[in-house]
């Protein structure tokens, strides 16, 4: 393409609301032949509430919300704010904490009230010994229904099970059908467990998983997706995104996202959501198929 086609192209991109940080991307986007998509905060709000809480025996629903929003009330994670928020509604006090840390894409550990609380997925329990068998089959429904449960141990002991729901972006099934009318694949990379993620893309139309991955697999993911299916263009909203966006043939960031995201990647959306995702690629179609 010329410098002016590429001007003019940028120019059409910005009135969409899709921001062109190189010229390059709208070069190598007609290329692209998946879009891979981060899950959290991408596809959907990011704005988790709680909406399950079972306890085992032995253990009150208050008592242990209140212990498990103690913890969390430490950690940054989104699943921490939406238990913080309704231990509030609930109007519980929280125990006071002696202990903190949090185990990335894992979960988070505290001491409150000279017990030991650990609380995440079913992948943290594993690796604690803590057993979670009495609460497999709830697990298991929760993860269907696109929820994404959590595991509460007290004392290395399981205390109850816990589900949050991320709301699908009302843009996002119309931004994928999009995406599958310019013959491309949606692929989506999430840290959340592989039930919930399934659910969440059969309900999308979404044609390939890639769940449980650590915060630093998005890159390996990338990579793995490239390998098999040649270029690929990866949306991204958060801090975890910026090492996969700088990976991808072409990062996009949406637009409200992390600092950090924006600046890793080539175009911006400034929706603040996927739909920009398709009006760029057919920019680029348009720009650089018309110069030949
Ligand atoms: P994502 O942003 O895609 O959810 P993360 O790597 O941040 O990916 O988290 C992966 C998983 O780790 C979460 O789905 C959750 O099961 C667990 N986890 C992470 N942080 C917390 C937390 N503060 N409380 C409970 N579970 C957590
Ligand atoms: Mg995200």
């Amino acid at each position: 393409a010329t410098p002016t086609s590429i001007m003019v192209g940028t120019g059409r991109g910005a009135e969409l609301g899709v921001l062109f940080r190189k010229g390059e991307a709208l070069q190598l986007l007609k290329d692209a032949r998946v879009v891979a998509v981060d899950k959290t905060g991408t596809l959907t709000e990011g704005r988790p509430v709680l909406t399950d809480l079972e306890v085992a025996e032995g253990f009150t629903r208050d008592a242990l919300l209140a212990l498990v929003a103690a913890v969390e009330s430490r950690s940054e994670h989104p699943i921490a704010r939406a238990v913080v928020d309704a231990a509030q509604q609930a109007g519980l006090a929280l125990p006071p904490l002696t202990e903190f840390a949090s185990v990335t894409g894992m979960g988070v550990y505290a001491m409150a009230g000279g017990k030991r609380v650990d609380v995440g997925a079913d992948r943290y329990m594993r690796q604690l010994g803590v057993s979670i068998d009495g609460f497999a089959a709830m697990a298991a429904r929760l993860g269907n229904e696109g929820k994404t449960p959590l595991y509460a141990a007290i004392d290395g002991k399981i205390a109850g099970i816990i589900a949050v729901s991320d709301p699908i972006k009302p843009t996002s099934p119309q931004a994928i059908k999009a995406l599958h009318a310019l013959g491309l694949k949606v692929a989506m990379i999430t840290g959340d467990n592989a039930r919930t993620a399934n659910a969440i893309a059969r309900e999308l139309g979404i044609d390939e998983v890639i769940a449980e991955v650590l915060p630093d697999g998005k890159v390996a993911a990338v990579q793995r997706l490239r390998a098999a299916h040649s270029a690929i263009a990866f949306v991204g909203d958060g801090i975890n995104d910026a090492p996969a966006l700088a990976e991808a043939d072409v990062g996009l960031a949406i637009g409200t996202g992390t600092d950090v995201a924006v600046e890793s990647a080539d175009v911006v959306l400034m929706s603040g959501n996927l739909q920009g995702v398709s009006n760029a690629i057919a920019l680029s179609k348009a720009t650089i198929g018309n110069i030949r």
